[in-house]
């Protein structure tokens, strides 16, 4: 099994050390803004989590909370604010945005030497490239997994399954890169088993629990699950996990988050991202680097 807490650990105690470098040189520590337009749960949980890692690494950190309705022209203002505020060295718009703000609008108007997530245009065309300078923190996590791992990228095959901006496309640059070959593979594709079958490295982003049965998998290959989907359906869980279901947690929750690929996988893999614990820790590992990265970049010390 690759555990990301393992890989976590690690990450978060080199730029522990770095920013501690960074201090001792009188310099301000790095600092994360998020923005949180709505009270969706979920989010919460997540920025609570990126806002709290910040501020035990040392790093300067503030959510700025906006209402659900805040218009897009608004949510616009306040980014430009953190644009041109000089404390601030990585901003992060929290997705998702409500339904009526325009997204695209927001993450284009982040300045791309603060936009750490790695989603505005001139950080993607970067990436595109070949010469990144942030890229979204999920796939920038999983090559760091790789690298540590030893897992040998170059002339492997890779299988990519989704195609967002967010994980499935940046991913496969960055295994394209690596000189692996690469497939992207989504809804529309025919024969997906037949596909993902011949991947050295499956990297799955789809958001379907237990998509990924085991003949959807060549034996010996590193299989990466980025799926997060909360399954509340106790018979569906029954089927996916079986005797390894939680049921003390489902039962306190009413639901248990599972991952893309049926766990039953690790059977036929080489290795395998369990969900959760896998590929998750990486993406705040990721998120610090990178805000750590943008406040070097800021005070002239490239990283
Ligand atoms: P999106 O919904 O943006 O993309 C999903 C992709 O999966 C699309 O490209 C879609 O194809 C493809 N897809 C959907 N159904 C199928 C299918 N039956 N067969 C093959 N492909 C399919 O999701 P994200 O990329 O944002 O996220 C993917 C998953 O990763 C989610 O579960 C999300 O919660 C999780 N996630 C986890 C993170 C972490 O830190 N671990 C971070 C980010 C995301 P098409 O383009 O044709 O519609």
């Amino acid at each position: 099994m690759l555990y990301g807490k393992v890989i976590q650990d690690v990450l978060l105690a080199e730029v522990a050390e770095a920013t501690e470098t960074m201090l001792a040189t009188g310099s301000a520590p790095p600092h994360l803004s998020v923005v949180l337009v709505g009270d969706d749960p979920a989010s919460q949980i997540y920025v609570r989590s990126k806002t709290r890692k910040c501020e035990a690494m040392g790093f300067g950190s503030e959510t700025i909370i906006m209402d659900s309705e805040s218009s897009t022209d608004k949510v616009l203002a306040t980014v430009q604010d953190l644009n041109r505020n000089p404390r601030v060295d990585g901003i992060l718009v929290q997705l998702p945005l409500p339904d009526h703000c325009d997204q695209q609008a927001i993450l284009d108007a982040i300045d791309p030497d603060k936009d750490v997530d790695g989603f505005h245009p001139c950080n993607t065309g970067l990436l595109a490239q070949g010469r990144p300078q942030f890229v979204p923190a999920t796939p920038a996590g999983i090559i760091e997994m790789l690298h540590r791992e030893k897992i040998e990228i170059s002339g492997k095959h890779a299988v990519v399954i989704g195609r967002s901006d967010i994980v499935g496309k940046p991913m496969a640059m960055l295994l394209l890169h690596r000189h692996a070959t690469v497939t992207i593979c989504h809804s529309r594709t025919p024969d997906l088993a037949v596909v993902s079958r011949n991947a050295d490295i499956l990297v799955t982003a789809v958001g379907r629990p237990g998509l990924v049965t085991r003949e959807y998998v060549k034996p010996g290959a590193t299989v990466i699950d980025v799926g997060i989907n909360r399954v509340s359906d106790r018979e569906q869980l029954e089927n996916l996990l079986g005797d390894a279901a939680d049921w003390k947690l489902y039962d306190e929750r009413g639901y248990l988050v599972v991952g893309d690929v049926r766990p039953d996988v690790a059977a036929v893999a080489g290795a395998l991202t369990p969900v959760p614990g896998g590929v998750g820790p990486l993406t705040i590992g990721m998120l610090l680097v990178h805000t750590l990265r943008a406040a070097r970049r800021r005070r002239g010390r490239a990283m």
